[in-house]
């Protein structure tokens, strides 16, 4: 298989003007896969000012129908190339390949929207008050520094750089350095599929060699970052010297909250998904599980016979369900998180370990913590890896006390067949995203984005297309 291994600047690869690599390593195998050059704060100079010109010399003026069909044209080259696209994220960070194919697919749906939406994208006119003729243009900011995590790389690059696009800017990507392959893919495929030179740029790399350069780079009008919290309040902290537009898609701590009314049998087969699916490496994961006492035990058991029943394996077969987690540190980290929950004598209801086969890649099995301490790490901070604890509630208020407790407010569900209590707890809940009955998170055509220190602004659906844009009001008068 044939790797990216260099920056991708004004419609080509390119050397970095460093001599610093990373080396990637495949998670299941353990096995190094390939070389990737490293961007120096030179190479951000060069990207972002010749971004710069791509966007003052050709795509912030193109017609909106030309635009459109450019983003379609890349939206039909990424489908055309989705087996591509998942083997390389695949091998890059163990992902599953059934997920790994749905969510290269997701990306050029992404991509698809947003053409879409360009030609549907408008204005205000304002009756004001003295007369005359009044209304609103949304411009595009110029250079958009998009900022990529590793643990949903390709969909991540695509629903940032498709609306920012969309809307007339042009991107300087940056994807995380262990996960660059589907990035610089991406940059490579859309050049292909027409989207001239300079528009969008990949810079692969670590953030702490040239992550600050680009954030503040003056001709840097907006950073788009979705990473963890400390590095999203950094990032915000570099963006105020000059005022620079941020949006933050951060960590999430989410509750789960079963009542006994539901169809909770549904719910316990279903939730272990909810927060092992990537192998727990999910901002969404709704790792707190809050269940009515009356159907605790049942739950439970269900809950963990569910989880015994996942496809833990090799990335590569359709049916795995969990492969390995990213790297050696994520696991040694969820490790730690599982020692202290030992240490203050949480119950370990499955898993807790790693598991006997393979004997090599970074698995960690599924994991249900019950008797958690409301004050123990476990339950308040992120682990990022497949823990899930567990919890009785025997009253509604100060369930909803204990679920908003917490600095994060990103995603969560709510299980209950009382349609006054659903809408209730939905409003009462401190989250971006919620859902009733279900466990998803995300769509295309609707906002994505955190609560508290989950973040700010908002990913996908037209309101991402705003946050791409500055408003501007005329007044004509008569
Ligand atoms: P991270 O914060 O370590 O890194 C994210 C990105 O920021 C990477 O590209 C990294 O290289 C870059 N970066 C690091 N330091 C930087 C700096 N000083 N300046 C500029 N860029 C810098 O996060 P991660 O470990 O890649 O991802 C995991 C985190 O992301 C988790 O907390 C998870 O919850 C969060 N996440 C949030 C969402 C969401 O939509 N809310 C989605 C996915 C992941």
């Amino acid at each position: 298989m044939k790797f990216p291994s260099k920056l991708f600047i004004n419609g080509d690869y390119h050397d970095s003007s460093s001599s610093r690599h990373t080396t990637l390593t495949n998670p299941a195998t353990e096995q190094a896969i390939t070389e990737v050059a490293s961007a120096h704060v030179t190479d951000v100079g060069i990207a972002v000012e010749s971004a710069h010109r791509a966007w003052e010399s050709s795509w912030r003026d193109l017609p909106p129908g030309k635009r459109t069909e450019i983003l379609f044209t890349v939206a039909r080259v990424l489908k055309e190339n989705v087996e591509q696209i998942a083997q390389l994220e695949m091998q890059n960070i163990g992902k599953p390949i059934t997920d790994a194919r749905d969510e290269a697919a997701l990306g050029a749906r992404v991509f698809e929207y947003y053409a879409g939406a360009i030609t549907k994208f408008c204005g205000q006119t304002i009756p004001v008050a003295r007369g005359g003729f009044d209304f609103t243009l949304r411009q595009p900011m110029g250079v958009v520094a998009a900022i990529a995590p590793w643990n949903f790389p390709f969909p991540i690059a695509c629903w940032k750089t498709a609306p920012a696009l969309a809307a007339g800017n042009c991107v300087v990507l940056k994807p995380a350095s262990l996960s660059p392959l589907t990035a610089l893919l991406l940059g490579e495929l859309a050049h292909n599929a027409g989207l001239p030179p300079g528009v969008l740029q990949v810079l692969p790399g670590w953030g702490s060699a040239m992550g600050d350069a680009l954030v503040t780079h003056p001709l840097v009008r907006k950073v788009s970052f979705t990473g963890s919290t400390t590095v999203g309040s950094q990032i915000m902290q570099l963006a105020a010297r000059d005022l620079k537009r941020v949006s933050l898609e951060l960590g999430g701590k989410s509750p789960n909250i079963i009542f006994a009314d539901a169809d909770w049998q549904k719910a316990a087969e279903t939730s272990p998904m909810s927060v092992f699916s990537n192998t727990g490496q999910d901002c969404c994961a709704r790792s707190r599980v809050f269940v009515e006492r009356s159907i605790y035990e049942p739950f439970v058991e269900k809950f963990v016979a569910a989880t015994e029943k996942l496809v833990i394996g090799s990335p590569n077969r359709p049916e795995t369900q969990l492969g390995p987690m990213v790297s050696a540190n994520q696991r040694a980290t969820v490790e730690e998180f599982l020692d202290d929950a030992r240490k203050h004598g949480s119950r370990i209801a499955c898993g807790g370990g790693r598991p006997a086969a393979p004997g090599w890649g970074y698995y960690l099995e599924p994991t249900v913590l019950l008797d958690v301490n409301k004050a123990d790490r476990c339950w308040r901070e992120e682990i990022f890896g497949p823990v899930a604890v567990i919890t009785p509630f025997d009253d509604e208020t100060q369930m909803l006390r204990d679920v908003n407790a917490s600095p994060y407010g990103l995603s969560g569900s709510l299980w209950t067949n009382d349609l006054r209590r659903a809408l209730r707890v939905a409003r009462a809940v401190e989250s971006g995203v919620l859902s009733i009955n279900s466990h998803s998170s995300v769509h295309v055509e609707a906002p994505f984005g955190g609560f508290k220190q989950s973040g700010i602004g908002r990913d996908l659906g037209m309101t991402a297309m705003e946050g791409y844009t500055e408003l501007k009001n005329v007044y004509v008068a008569e």
